[in-house]
């Protein structure tokens, strides 16, 4: 069920974010599941380019490991999503294959069996019109009527998902009924109790029956993206899911700012080379690098094997330290660091920021204040890298935590059945980063009004964690 003759054109920031590997888009006559990263096409030269952040790497990489999401030993790399420059007139160009799923359908015109009673026949994928692209159902009566996919599925919240297998939902075990399956509709409430699967033989099942816990019983493990199930088989219960609702997918996503650790020119040079440079244990191996690639060696001209490969070391030093903090920590402790300049201001810098003077922001009196310091931001390079994602409800996201939510945040589903690289999508901007005074905070933290406006809040949040 390839779909090879329609090509749908995504933005790259939805693909990390809305439409990544799992994420299901509604199409006008159909429903496609994004393919996993195994079928994500760039073989053509130059649609897509390495993301160099070795912080998010080096992050991602521990993580997914110490996970079993990750073989022990991969080295990961970030790329950027495929972009189809139309240069290949011939053969497959660049793209994401995508797998029509659901398979199951609706018709779009309603029999009126009357006193306020219609019914859609449900068909599967197989059963539609091949001719005209599989976009309409012939009935018994030779009457041709386009289709809609059914906007119901199943999956469990690791991000498994799967056709519900409706003629087994409605019969039971053990009964091979083969007469046709209505969807039926009473009255225009949409309550799940007035809408019933409806088999030619007289069984049904209503919505409500079927959105019970434990109906469809344990999770299979199905990964339509990545055309597989699960080796290892899921422990979650098997969830009934409405394909165009909210909770359908909840991607993972990493966000960091990059660091600055060019401090010259040559750290600069070696950054912007770090993935191959890195491999090398000696300086001889900095020589390797430089006959085999060109790039490389245009770069480090002028500078002897034994500079290179001494700076290449201090560099991992310097990431490693980073890396022992955690992502926002790090950034955190950098803009909050008080240095007239942070990072470099040049042109391939990727983070040049400035703290502003008290008096240059009107902070006069610093015990009016809550605000500590005020850095101008003046430019800044964020990379954004999918690495999961979840259904029915979000994961911990790592975005405002630290490394132990990061932790948490890796149940999730595969991106690919081999995980080498990770999408990822790099921004650059510039902004204002303000520092509160701790001590101001503390302060209004413990005015009366706050305190008691703190407790509502929590115990609407207790309230919600009750009925989960
Ligand atoms: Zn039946
Ligand atoms: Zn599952």
């Amino acid at each position: 069920m390839k779909q090879s003759s329609k090509r749908v054109h995504l933005r790259q920031s939805q693909l990390i974010t809305t439409f990544g590997p799992g994420a299901m888009v509604d199409l006008p006559t159909r429903s496609v599941i994004i393919g996993g990263l195994d079928l994500w096409h760039m073989r053509e030269k130059g649609s897509w380019h390495t993301i160099q952040e070795p912080r998010a790497v080096s992050i991602l990489e521990s993580v997914l490991q110490e996970n079993g999401r990750l073989r022990e030993g991969v080295r990961l790399s970030l790329r950027s999503p495929p972009v189809d420059w139309g240069r290949q007139p011939f053969g497959e160009p660049p793209g994401i294959e995508a797998k029509i799923f659901p398979a199951w359908f609706v018709t779009r015109e309603a029999a009126d069996l009357g006193g306020g009673i219609r019914r859609r026949r449900l068909v599967r994928w197989r059963d539609l019109n091949p001719r005209g692209g599989r976009a309409d159902f012939t009935g018994e009566d030779g009457k041709k009527t386009p289709v809609n996919p059914i906007r119901f599925v199943a999956g469990c919240k690791k991000g498994h998902i799967q056709d519900i297998d409706w003629t087994f939902a409605v019969h039971g075990a053990g009964e091979k009924c083969t007469e046709a399956l209505w969807l039926e509709e009473r009255g225009t409430s949409g309550d799940p109790r007035s809408t019933r699967i409806v088999c030619g033989c007289g069984r049904s099942l209503s919505l409500h029956d079927a959105q019970a816990p434990g109906r469809f019983g344990k999770c299979r493990g199905h990964r339509p993206w990545l055309h597989d199930q699960q080796p290892e088989g899921c422990t979650e219960d098997l969830r009934f899911l409405t394909r165009t609702a909210t909770n359908t997918y909840f991607p993972q996503v990493l966000t960091v700012i990059s660091l600055p650790a060019a401090e010259d020119e040559l750290t600069r040079l070696i950054e912007a080379h770090l993935g191959v440079l890195s491999k090398a244990v000696d300086a001889a191996g900095i020589g390797m690098a430089r006959e085999f690639n060109e790039a490389v060696r245009a770069a480090l001209d002028g500078y002897s094997n034994e500079e290179v490969f001494d700076r290449v070391k201090q560099l991992q030093k310097a990431q490693q330290q980073n890396l022992e903090k955690a992502p926002k920590v790090a950034e955190f402790e950098l803009l909050a660091s008080g240095d007239r300049e942070i990072g470099t201001n040049a042109p391939d810098s990727k983070l040049y920021a400035v703290t502003l003077d008290r008096s240059e922001w009107g902070g006069s009196d610093p015990g009016d204040s809550p605000i500590a310091s005020v850095v101008a931001v003046h430019r800044l390079r964020e990379v954004a890298c999918l690495y999961g994602f979840t259904r029915f409800e979000a994961a911990p996201t790592a975005i405002d935590g630290d490394l132990e939510e990061l932790y948490l945040a890796v149940e999730g589903a595969a991106l690919a059945s081999e995980l080498e690289w990770l999408p990822a999508i790099e921004q650059l901007g510039e902004g204002i980063f303000l520092r509160f005074d701790e001590a101001a905070i503390k302060k209004w933290l413990s005015r009366d009004e706050v305190r008691r406006r703190v407790s509502e809040l929590h115990g609407g949040y207790l309230k919600w964690q009750a009925n989960l």
